[in-house]
């Protein structure tokens, strides 16, 4: 299996448009140590050849085009693309805004939970890619339940939260079964090589800790180093936690909850541009790094 990081950043990408926190800051003065990073995306292949998307992020169009994996093959035709599927983990704008940029005419098979395609069925935006019969396969998925997403590609959805997208109706709210409204994958192989991708981790559960031990690498959320980064920023605006991300740091962080993976390769990515193991020699890069952890990069490429 080949996992490649298209997008590392949370939603807003590095620098993001109207910031000037340090790290944006330092971007835009050519910093020597910090390097820029689109919204999150990652890409997967069992067999390297059939390509699934793990979310459509709102810079799915660069990165489809610096990725030359995911690149049309001219032998193939006039229309053809190596992504066989993409896999839906939630109905957030940075998730799913990806798919419009991918509605001319091509087949497109989408997995997601029944919450998922309810929200995404319902926005007229999104029947773009229903304009041709076939045209968008949408097929829907259940936490706990696996399935064979093609090319020798196996997904186990994880249930992570039954938080809907503040974007959506009261009405909508009311009506919905918000169950899986946010999941994490396990991806694996024929061989039984074995990855986590859990982008937008609220908390650890003991079955997710023992799941996460069957895995050889992990990729999570490391959208927050603290609860209260974006409150420092910006008065008023929510604590990490009641966004759905777990903060790295602190005695019931990430960090501190996933230490008893010994020998699991560990990679934090959906990293907010406000969190400072973006700056490539602060002492919260240190910390992660001396307890193992990878920081994702957009390029970052891991084969099992
Ligand atoms: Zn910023």
């Amino acid at each position: 299996m080949r996992i490649k990081v298209l997008g590392a950043a949370a939603g807003g990408g590095l620098p993001q448009w109207n910031c000037t926190c340090t790290n944006c800051s330092a971007l835009r003065q050519n910093h020597p140590h910090i390097q820029s990073r689109t919204q999150s995306q990652l890409a997967v292949t069992a067999d390297d050849d059939a390509w699934f998307l793990i979310n459509a992020s709102p810079d799915l169009r660069q990165q489809l085009i610096n990725n030359p994996e995911v690149h049309p093959d001219p032998a193939k035709g006039l229309r053809n693309t190596p992504v066989a599927g993409i896999i839906l983990t939630s109905a957030d704008l940075d998730h799913v805004l990806g798919l419009l940029l991918m509605r001319e005419f091509t087949p497109v098979r989408i997995y997601a939970t029944r919450p998922v395609i309810s929200i995404l069925k319902k926005n007229s935006f999104f029947q773009m890619l229903d304009r041709l019969p076939g045209q968008s396969r949408w097929t829907e998925i259940e936490p706990n339940v696996s399935f064979n997403a093609g090319g020798g590609l196996t997904c186990t959805p994880i249930a992570l939260s039954n938080s809907l997208p503040t974007y959506i109706s009261e009405e909508d709210r009311t009506a919905l079964v918000p169950t899986g409204a946010t999941i994490g994958v396990i991806l694996e192989d024929p061989q039984g090589a074995r990855a986590a991708y859990l982008p937008a981790l609220p908390s650890v559960s003991a079955p997710l800790k023992h799941l996460l031990s069957t895995c050889s690498s992990i990729f999570i959320d490391g959208t927050f180093w603290t609860d209260d980064e974006l409150q420092r920023i910006q008065p008023g605006t929510p604590l990490a936690r009641s966004m759905g991300h777990l903060p790295i740091s602190g005695p019931d962080g990430s960090l501190e909850t996933l230490k008893y993976l010994k020998g699991t390769r560990k990679i934090y990515t959906h990293i907010n541009n406000t969190n400072p193991i973006l700056q490539e020699k602060s002492s919260e890069r240190r910390t992660v790094e001396d307890a193992g952890w990878e920081v994702a990069w957009d390029g970052l490429e891991i084969t099992l």
